[in-house]
């Protein structure tokens, strides 16, 4: 049976206003047209650059900002058009996990606390909230004496794991964490994603994970999605996009991981340049600038999206012809 979309993005398109240090204002273009699909159970990657728009993507997914046109459809309904109630349904439904989960909780607040909040907001008894807090700090592996002590008293790891609980607290359908292991020791890291990985099944939750480290969404997600300035630029199965990837920059991507091709394969697909400022993306294909394949075409026409495999798509006017 096909799996039901329990969450998507239809044609985003978010910009931010900047102020230059001429005082003129120009237009940031976060993303340009996204549109995705989140299906119960699954776990889809985002994947791309610092910049490339896919922070701002979970924030607007998960109903912390709006965008400027374009609509988040949540079980098949369009959050613009739902009532005060259905919108705080939806947001305690949809918990984020951020990056540093300190910004996430109260300094001045006890962990314990911080954590109830959502079980308090759901109505539940002084005794009811201790139980299932329990219940939820075991899972992610907090002793229970951690309750009544502050966030500053925590390293990292344990900060990230009282984010999930706080996040798990609300019973939500969908986690949408943005680099939940990108400030974190390269030991911790793997602990936090496999309290992911068990918090998925244990909760039943489908997850929209976030981040630049390709080889965490391989190892986690079962689609990635990658994006370069605002734009998505592959899709695909997490397999499939590692394995036989249909675009030249999910290649470089995959190139710059350490150790994960020889060095002189890796070494002619690497990157040259910097990501181009999203103030000024480039005409045709965005990617075109640093593209080694580049054509004159490419320099003039925007790629359309193109599905290869099913379910595998790319937008590159040479993606048969550089990929068969
Ligand atoms: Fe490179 Fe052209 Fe494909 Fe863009 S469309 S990725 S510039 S080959």
């Amino acid at each position: 049976m096909k799996p039901s979309v329990l969450l998507s993005a239809v044609d985003l398109h978010k910009t931010f206003k900047i102020s230059t240090h001429t005082r003129s204002t120009r237009v940031l273009t976060a993303l340009d047209h996204v549109s995705l699909q989140l299906a119960t159970g699954e776990t889809l990657g985002i994947a791309g650059e610092s910049g490339c728009g896919k922070s701002t993507l979970a924030k607007v997914m998960a109903g912390l900002l709006a965008p400027d046109s374009g609509n988040v459809l949540y079980k098949g309904t369009n959050l613009n058009q739902i009532g005060k109630e259905d919108w705080k349904v939806f947001r305690r439904k949809t918990q984020m996990i951020f990056q540093d989960p300190f910004s996430s909780l109260n300094p001045r607040m006890r962990v314990g606390d911080s954590m109830a909040e959502p079980l308090k907001i759901a109505g539940l008894s002084v005794h009811q909230q201790r139980s299932e807090l329990g219940r939820i700090m075991t899972a992610v592996g907090l002793p229970t004496d951690v309750a009544d002590r502050f966030p500053d008293e925590f390293s990292g790891g344990q900060r990230q794991r009282i984010g999930i609980a706080r996040a798990l607290a609300a019973a939500p359908d969908i986690l949408i964490a943005d680099e939940p292991v990108s400030s974190l020791d390269i030991s911790i890291q793997a602990q936090i994603i496999n309290i992911l990985l068990q918090m998925k099944t244990e909760f039943s939750l489908s997850m929209m994970i976030v981040s630049h480290n390709l080889l965490v969404l391989r190892h986690i997600c079962d689609r990635i999605i990658i994006m370069y300035l605002g734009a998505v630029v592959e899709s695909g199965p997490a397999s499939e996009v590692f394995s036989r990837c249909r675009h030249p920059y999910t290649e470089a991507l995959i190139a710059a991981i350490p150790g994960f091709q020889t060095s002189t394969e890796a070494k002619n697909k690497l990157l040259q340049d910097d990501l181009p400022s999203a103030l000024s993306i480039p005409f045709g294909c965005r990617f075109h600038p640093r593209c080694r394949h580049a054509i004159e075409r490419c320099r003039q026409e925007v790629p359309e999206s193109e599905e290869h495999a099913h379910g595998h798509s790319a937008a590159c006017h040479l993606s048969s012809h550089l990929y068969g």
